[in-house]
């Protein structure tokens, strides 16, 4: 029979790890605390406890996800709905890109896969023939989400149908400090400590270089076996202490900047991201029940902070709630994620710019890697060295295809599009767009987090068909296919036609408590 406990004196004379110490409580802090104490909430000894630094706070934006936070309120058995009511959630069914093939263009990325496979064969391979023949609409309009996104709508995926183009998955935008107010209160009932103070000191074992204890401001030690460093951009234990070392990938991403700016709602919620390109960049648009998010990511050689933030001002939907902010930023990532005892997530183990909302979901990600190869002592270099080559390879994997949104663009004679345009791309890339070009296929390791429906997306968004499709598809009639991709279209079409508008859905089922939403817009 399998049980946890553990003799007091076991426990005392072995090496394990029963101690941890999270620094810092941002999104990535509390998604730690929540994580790690729902691992180890049976287990006897270990104690979680979580430092943050009021004085310092948290940069309060990442407000779009993706997919796979619903698995991390499903492991915590936490209730959507609950959830969205009290951080003032929408639902998020695609990005859509305004701007990014040339000036009027317009395309969604959506969370879901395109049309049905015909006669065995995969969708993409018709649609290709057919598209090639002026006899296909662009691919959007085979996708459920895409089309429910485009007129303002959401409806759950019905029970019972879940296959065919009927299928799609959806994420959230929410309030990143609703969220992590809202972890931090899931994570204190279930056992983890909390510490308010500024880390001013961290202690090393003189031998090992190990981090020991921090030493707070205010006085007192905090003592651990291993470190969670999610203290941000400062990467206070990773970088400070450790000193650890960051590489950069501006030469493949060269925004640098971001400015950030909420504004009230004047329009209904959109079930999807905007992402908007502009002469020096590109925009976000996050609607949520109580405030619109708004940012412009742009690169200081081609923008200053007062153009961008004038373009933003100029541009937002609602009067503005602050004012403009700019984040300063370095796109890359840390030498190691896990270096000695001493773990980092969030913004202290790298940053990718938030155009596919990937940071939050790399927190998930580096916390699973973390739980999943959890050492039975430290230090255990074998493993560390495993945890930091496969997390490495992952970051790579969205870093690609975050770069080829820049290296497709079609915005010709403007100089920042131009420069991106025209930029050498790692080969990873170079081999995946060849690959792709002639074959429609993406590369394995490519698609790992990206599947190959998203690759299609873009490369469709951007007007780049694939020069092959499979043969078996000229073994069909034409007009056949041609009217099975019509009554795809518009089974899709009546689909969207039953669905309710987005701000229905929210207000029926999931609507933050009017006095709430005035409380915290006025805060
Ligand atoms: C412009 C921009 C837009 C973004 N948009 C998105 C998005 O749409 N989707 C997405 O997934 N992600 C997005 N992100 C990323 C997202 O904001 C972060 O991944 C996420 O919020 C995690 O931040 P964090 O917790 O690592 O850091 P922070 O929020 O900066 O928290 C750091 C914590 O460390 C504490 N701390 C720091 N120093 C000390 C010290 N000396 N002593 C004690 N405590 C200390 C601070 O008090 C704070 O609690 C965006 C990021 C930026 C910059």
């Amino acid at each position: 029979m399998l049980t946890t406990q553990q003799g007091t004196s076991e426990i005392m004379s072995d090496n394990r790890i029963k101690s941890i110490v999270i620094v810092g409580g941002g999104t990535a802090g509390w998604m730690a605390a929540a994580a790690l104490a729902e691992r180890f909430i049976s287990n006897r000894y270990m104690q979680i406890t979580l430092v943050e630094s009021r004085e310092i706070g948290t940069i309060g934006v990442g407000e779009a996800t993706v997919p796979h936070m619903r698995e991390f309120l499903k492991r915590l058995r936490i209730a959507e709905v609950d959830f969205i009511k009290r951080t003032s959630a929408t639902f998020k069914l695609a990005i859509g890109f305004d701007g990014w093939a040339g000036k009027d263009s317009h395309f969604f990325h959506p969370f879901s896969e395109h049309g049905v496979p015909l006669l065995g064969t995969a969708f993409q391979h018709y649609w290709v023939k057919l598209r090639r023949l002026g006899r296909a609409a662009p691919i959007d309009r085979y996708v459920l989400s895409s089309e429910m996104a485009r007129a303002g709508k959401f409806a759950l995926p019905r029970q019972g149908q879940g296959s065919g183009f009927l299928f799609f998955n959806y994420a959230f935008h929410f309030d990143a400090t609703l969220v992590a107010r809202y972890l931090k209160s899931w994570s204190m009932t279930a056992g983890v400590k909390h510490v308010e103070g500024t880390i001013a000191n961290v202690r090393l074992n003189a031998e090992t270089g190990f981090v020991e204890a921090l030493e707070l401001n205010e006085g007192g030690r905090i003592e651990g076996d291993l470190f969670i460093d999610c203290s941000g951009f400062r990467g206070v234990l990773i970088e400070q202490a450790l000193a650890t070392g960051y590489e950069s990938w501006g030469q493949w991403l060269p925004c640098d900047r971001a400015v950030a700016m909420p504004c009230e709602s004047r329009m209904p919620p959109s079930s999807y991201t905007k992402s908007i390109a502009s002469s020096g960049g590109w925009q976000w648009r996050i609607p949520l029940q109580h405030r619109v998010g708004n940012g412009y990511v742009y690169c200081s050689r081609y923008s200053s902070d007062d153009e961008a933030a004038q373009t933003l001002r100029s541009t937002v939907e609602g009067p503005a709630l602050a004012e403009p902010r700019v984040l300063p930023f370095t796109t890359g990532i840390r030498k190691k994620i896990w270096n000695k005892n001493v773990f980092c997530l969030g913004l202290a183990s790298g940053f990718l710019e938030p155009l596919e909302s990937t940071s939050i979901y790399l927190v998930q990600k580096g916390l699973a890697a973390l739980i999943g190869s959890f050492p039975q002592a430290i230090p255990n270099p074998a493993l560390q060295e495993d945890v930091n080559r496969r997390t490495r390879a992952h970051w790579e994997h969205i870093r690609d295809f975050i770069i080829l949104h820049y290296k497709l663009n079609r915005r010709e004679g403007e100089p920042f599009w131009d420069e991106c345009r025209h930029m050498a791309i790692p080969d990873s890339l170079a081999e995946t767009i060849e690959l792709f070009r002639a074959t429609g296929r993406v590369r394995a390791e490519a698609s790992e987090f990206f599947k190959a429906s998203s690759w299609l997306s873009m490369f469709a968004g951007f007007g780049i068909l694939p020069d092959y499709y499979h043969p078996s598809v000229d073994d069909a009639n034409e007009d056949e296919i041609a009217h099975e991709l019509e009554s795809m279209g518009s089974g899709i079409a009546r689909a969207v036609a039953d669905a309710p508008t987005h701000q229905a859905f929210v207000q029926a089922n999931c609507a933050m408590p009017e006095s709430r939403a005035r409380a915290i817009a006025g805060s």
